[in-house]
């Protein structure tokens, strides 16, 4: 007899059919001094009693929940007992000041928000004037009153009955350039992505011998919200779980796992230490980056010193996972430098500024569509209408190409395109030059006001440890590659570069930064 569809297209539901027969098995391990072990049974009842407790307040339909608090188990628990419940989720990066929590709590306004035990005071004033009902505290060790006023609830909880298209989160774009705007996904665009990924990335059940994740990630965000907790859900896998990622602890936990998921900036820490071998990571089956684009240096180091070839994928906010590099070898090579291809069922088209179709290689605008394609921002029509084609396209915003074999690079955002003296310059076409010239480490390349050319090039560039640069040596290595107008008009050398906590380099910072420097010209 064919199986009954599931009924209920709530996305707690469908993680929850994912959680073995044995709910008695450790779901997630703390790593810490004390580790705290968590069975599947525990996620059960936790999520109901935080479930019964948002019940209880009898919230409009369609309400937000605000959080901004520590990394924990806790944290991880009441975000799926906000699906359980039937509401919207919407994180916060632990790195929000007051100013920009006014605007996230003004523009979204959330019946609840849960905030660390000592922002409680300051972020409580600021939400009741804003007109939210309730804020609890809750801190990374189990304090704060969303813990204590849960305990008083039954462990027993009938999820939320939600329709595919429901919201069940807004996640506020990252912000490296303009203002942060609250991406709409729905209980379906997060359901087929990490059913998708689940297959395509084969992640292992427990009757395969199931995976064991290091979720070492910040769960404000899609990568360690969505991809890595969503799967090890999904697949019944175990997490061993890092408040805050360590390298040290990182490489010392690989011997003890098989899947890890990190922004660049991981790996690099993780090369940096001694213990990265083959041998620590004997029992890893796949090391996947994504959130920023990885050095190609990077991706070589890694597979040098432990032989494992990192698995590239690009997605964002808006729509998950776009794209990966195979997982499979019969389905091609991962490929440093690229994000791979679509994922089933994404599609994905290149486009120019009047919306014209290109060819293979060409550079241009990416343009995505599929059941991982968010409804639009949240409060934003007229931002919405702008960022979709027609047919439903979304215009991610990314400059990228397909070459001859399908593979997806992305070679900048649109909005870091520079335009000097009426010529197109891709940002990363100049880095990926910069990098790859002898003690160069890293660079971004940012586009600042200029008298006559509009916008002029700049170059700000890291060098290897113990390298010493020449600036000037470098901008006349650059002549001899590229056109003139490409080449920087200044070049500074950092100790490093400005990145937000998942990775992204600053592009904003460093234009305000250098935002004078053509003045006088
Ligand atoms: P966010 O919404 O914060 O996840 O940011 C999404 C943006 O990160 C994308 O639009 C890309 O510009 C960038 N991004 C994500 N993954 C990659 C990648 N693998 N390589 C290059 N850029 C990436």
């Amino acid at each position: 007899m064919a199986a009954t569809p599931a009924s209920n297209a709530n996305l707690f539901s469908v993680l929850r059919a994912g959680f073995p027969e044995d709910l008695d098995g450790t779901a997630i391990e703390t790593v810490g001094e004390t580790p705290r072990y968590y069975t599947w049974r525990d996620i059960e009842r936790a999520t109901a009693m935080f479930a019964n407790l948002l019940d209880s307040l009898a919230l409009p339909a369609g309400a937000r929940i605000a959080v901004q608090a520590e990394k924990s188990v806790e944290s991880l628990l009441f975000y799926l007992a906000v699906l359980r419940a039937g509401h919207v989720y919407l994180p916060l990066n632990t790195a929000y000041k007051s100013d920009e929590l006014s605007y996230f709590i003004g523009n979204a306004e959330p019946s609840v928000l849960v905030c660390a035990p000592r922002d409680f005071a300051r972020l409580s004033k600021l939400a009741f004037a804003a007109g939210t009902g309730w804020v609890f505290s809750l801190g990374n060790d189990r304090s704060g009153s969303l813990l204590e006023r849960a305990t008083h609830f039954p462990d027993t909880h009938a999820p939320a009955k939600r329709g595919a298209g429901d919201l069940a989160a807004i996640l506020y774009t990252s912000g490296t350039t303009g203002r942060s705007k609250g991406a709409m996904l729905s209980h379906d665009n997060l359901v087929s992505n990490a059913e998708t990924l689940k297959t395509y990335w084969g992640w292992r059940a427990p009757a395969e011998g199931a995976d064991v994740l290091i979720h070492a990630l910040p769960i404000f965000h899609v990568h360690g919200l969505f991809v890595a907790s969503h799967g090890a859900l999904l697949a019944g896998a175990k997490m061993l779980w890092l408040d805050r990622f360590d390298a040290r602890v990182a490489v010392s936990l690989l011997p003890r796992a098989s899947l890890f998921m990190g922004v660049p900036t991981l790996y690099v820490r993780m090369l940096a230490e001694p213990g990265l071998d083959r041998v620590a990571c004997r029992n890893m089956r796949l090391f996947i980056s994504g959130s920023a684009p990885m050095l190609v240096e990077t991706f070589e180091a890694w597979r040098g010193r432990t032989g494992h070839t990192i698995l590239e994928r690009y997605g964002m906010s808006e729509t998950a996972m776009l794209t990966s590099n195979p997982y499979l070898a019969r389905d091609g090579e991962r490929r440093g430098g690229t994000v791979g291809f679509p994922l089933p069922g994404v599609e994905l088209r290149i486009r120019d500024d009047q919306g014209h179709p290109l060819g293979r290689g060409e550079i241009g605008g990416i343009e995505v569509r599929g059941p991982n394609v968010f409804a639009g921002y949240w409060r934003m029509p007229e931002k919405t209408k702008d960022d979709f084609a027609e047919g439903g396209w979304f215009r991610t915003g990314d400059v990228g190409k397909v070459d001859e074999r399908g593979y997806v690079s992305i070679v900048g955002r649109s909005k870091d395109l520079i335009i000097s003296g009426g010529f197109n310059v891709y940002p990363a076409e100049v880095e990926a030059a910069l990098n790859e010239l002898p003690g160069v480490a890293e660079s971004a390349v940012v586009g600042v006001p200029h008298a006559d050319f509009g916008e002029g090039v700049v170059a700000v560039v890291v060098a290897q440890p113990g390298a010493a640069l020449d600036g000037d040596a470098l901008l006349a290595s650059l002549r001899e590659r590229m056109a003139n107008f490409k080449v920087p008009k200044a070049l500074f050398v950092a100790a490093e570069l400005p990145r937000n906590a998942m990775g992204k380099v600053q592009k904003n910072l460093l234009r305000e930064q250098h935002a004078r420097l053509f003045q006088a010209q």
